[in-house]
């Protein structure tokens, strides 16, 4: 129990830091277990691994709260929350390194799937989280470890037990979360890809700052576009019901078109109590799509957008080390189309011009002979007609997109209006008197099969996490920073421990579908910790469609 971390820190005191491997095992307390899993080996190093369990009888959650897989997601959700804010207090700096500090990976703005906190069938509770142990020099400081093991460990196993939660925040986290799954699963019988509820608060801080706006227009549908939805908890609610089929977001500059269409994006996800997108979905199969310049792109076909580029250059099965704007686009396109993608999120501040629009005049002056490109104008009905890929498309410059569209909307002083009546009647009076560039239809593409010495050989050296939008996998460097929908680094840890796994299967031959379907699998059954080789608490879900284009990323792949 803990009295033998108590003789053994009083025998470690002042010695060389390799004296803390000792305290690696299992103490009991009150409240329940103390796991040392790993022991850092020296005070810069990566922070200790520590676990708390705490019994169900002691921790004494009432099971409504854990009863169904939304539920048990809010409360973890809740307790990581707590814990986080209370580690926080508890954690100070002290002496070299990261000695003093205690972290627990809550949640950010999105209630996800996470590792830090798991409630199980019988109401146990297990938190996972990371204790810099303290030393001066190298020299062990045992009476701060002391402090930090014996006294606010206990105490933070205390804070999550049921009688000392926030009642109402942690009913909020649970309901909210149900609401959202429920909107969600709910959007396909409601004949919708999209949801954006009256009163949602969609500005963030700042650019660097998620959280919500203090001052911000709250969010009202045009009743045109509204829709009512009956929710578990909230009850009946109002909001913006964004249909299949192409839809454009229009509006002056700086009126709110990205700030909803961002929302949009983030739709995959739940959001935590108070964020202002709480009952903003979307189908878990939107996808963001930019220009990304300078991308590698392995074999994709991008012919149904580009053709006949110089130089005989083969676009069905298209390499680059270097992308332009457009080539790009279009990869990430056929890429989310590989992934089975059924909404595409376009945002024309993020676009290549080239990739999106040729007008008449352009047309005139260069021939289609003589232009590579097939425009998005010109694919987006083909998309939705005939695949069933709907796409939403922020425009403030292009009209010749109204040609297009079943839904616009326009963003008028940060509020939705339906101007599709006043569109229509624009296109009869204004033609664009574009010519259709489509040649030749618009095929999906196929799963993709990489060469097996695509893969760094790393089996000592693992994929590593180093930011939210960058993993080193051997001498590669994985760059994510246009992978929006991305939203925190421990996505991206849990993507990069599935990385080998992934690339095992491909090597056997599996196509790039195959592949991620087995991770999904994979976790789905083992839990997402089972990623990592040792327990640990800074893991969060991520979608198979953000794994591939991790893959996609990798410089060193080859068909
Ligand atoms: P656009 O894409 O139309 O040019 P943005 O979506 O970038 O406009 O929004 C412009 C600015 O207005 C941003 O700073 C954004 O945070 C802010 N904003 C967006 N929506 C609202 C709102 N509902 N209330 C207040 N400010 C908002
Ligand atoms: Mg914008």
């Amino acid at each position: 129990d803990l009295k033998d971390l108590e003789t053994k820190l009083k025998r470690i005191d002042g010695k060389g830091y390799g004296a803390y491997k000792e305290l690696a095992g299992v103490y009991r307390f009150a409240e329940g277990e103390l796991f040392i899993d790993k022991v850092q080996s020296d005070p810069f190093a990566p922070p200790s691994l520590l676990r708390l369990k705490i019994s169900g009888d002691i921790a004494q959650i009432p099971s409504h709260f854990y009863s169904s897989f939304s539920r048990r997601i809010g409360l973890e959700n809740y307790l990581a929350y707590q814990a986080a804010r209370m580690a926080q207090n508890f954690s100070r700096k002290i002496g070299t390194g990261k000695g003093g500090i205690i972290k627990v990976h809550g949640p950010g703005q999105e209630i996800l799937p996470r590792t830090a906190l798991e409630v199980s069938q019988n109401g146990s509770l297990e938190l996972r989280f990371f204790v810099g142990l303290p030393a001066a020099g190298r020299r062990i400081l045992a009476k701060e470890a002391r402090k930090i093991l014996l006294d606010y460990l206990p105490k933070l196993a205390k804070a999550l037990c049921y009688s000392h939660l926030d009642k109402t925040l942690l009913k909020a986290f649970v309901e909210t979360n149900e609401d959202a799954d429920l909107l969600r699963s709910k959007l396909k019988d409601l004949g919708l890809i999209g949801f954006v509820a009256d009163g949602s608060i969609l500005p963030r801080a700042s650019g660097v700052d998620p959280r919500p706006a203090s001052k911000a227009i709250p969010f009202k549908a045009p009743d045109s576009l509204a829709i009512e939805v009956e929710l578990p908890n909230r009850g009946r609610i109002r909001g913006l019901g964004i249909r299949p089929g192409v839809t454009l977001i229009a509006g002056g500059g700086f009126h709110g078109k990205s700030t909803l269409l961002r929302a949009l994006e983030l739709g995959i996800y739940n959001h935590v109590p108070g964020d202002g997108r709480e009952l903003v979905v979307t189908s878990p199969l939107a996808v963001k799509i930019r220009a990304e310049d300078g991308r590698k792109i392995t074999g994709v076909d991008i012919s149904p957008f580009i053709n006949n580029l110089p130089l005989g250059i083969d676009t069905r099965s298209f390499t680059t080390d270097c992308a332009s704007g457009s080539t790009s686009q279009a990869a990430n396109i056929m890429e989310a189309l590989e992934l089975s993608a059924d909404v595409l999120l376009i945002d024309e501040d993020t676009s290549a011009t080239n990739f999106m629009i040729r007008d008449r005049r352009m047309q005139m002056l260069v021939s289609k002979e003589k232009e590579p490109i097939t425009p998005f104008i010109d694919r987006v009905r083909e998309l939705y007609e005939n695949f069933g890929v709907s796409s939403i498309i922020v425009v403030g410059g292009c009209g010749d997109y109204l040609d297009v569209a079943d839904t616009v909307i326009v963003m008028d002083n940060y509020l939705p209006q339906d101007a599709t009546i006043r569109a229509r009647e624009i296109i009869k009076n204004y033609p664009s008197n574009r010519l259709k560039e489509v040649q030749n239809p618009f095929k999906k593409p196929e799963p993709r099969r990489f060469a097996p010495q695509s893969f760094p050989k790393t089996p000592k050296k693992p994929p590593k996490a180093k930011a939210r939008d960058n993993i080193l996998w051997g001498k590669e460097i994985i760059d994510l920073s246009a992978v929006e929908q991305l939203v925190c680094v421990d996505q991206t840890r849990a993507m990069a421990l599935a990385l080998p796994l992934l690339a095992e299967k491909l090597k056997e031959g599996k196509n790039l579908v195959e592949g991620v379907s087995y991770i999904k699998t994979f976790i789905e059954e083992k839990g997402l910790k089972s990623l990592s080789p040792l327990p640990r608490g800074d893991l969060a879900f991520f979608r198979t469609i953000e794994l591939a284009t991790a893959l996609n990323r990798l410089r060193s792949l080859k068909v």
